[in-house]
């Protein structure tokens, strides 16, 4: 299976949690909150392995509020 490296697709952490997680708009994409780093980064290594990105993903604190998103490098 070819991936192109495409970040639209959502990563599948929310079945983890059991739960549909909150969304916070960042430009024109609406992105995942995390409430901890530590869910963050959590979340960051599980799509990783799921996609095949190790290394790829990064945590960085949202400059409009009090929570945290993944980045792609
Ligand atoms: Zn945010």
């Amino acid at each position: 299976m070819c991936y192109n490296g495409g970040m639209s697709r959502s990563f599948d952490v929310n079945r983890l949690s059991g739960f549909e997680p909150e969304k916070c708009w960042v430009g024109e994409t609406h992105k995942i909150i995390y409430r901890t780093r530590e869910e963050a980064e959590m979340a960051a290594r599980v799509a990783e392995h799921d996609h095949h990105l190790t290394g790829r993903l990064s945590v960085y604190k949202c400059e409009f509020g009090e929570h945290w998103h993944l980045s792609s490098k």
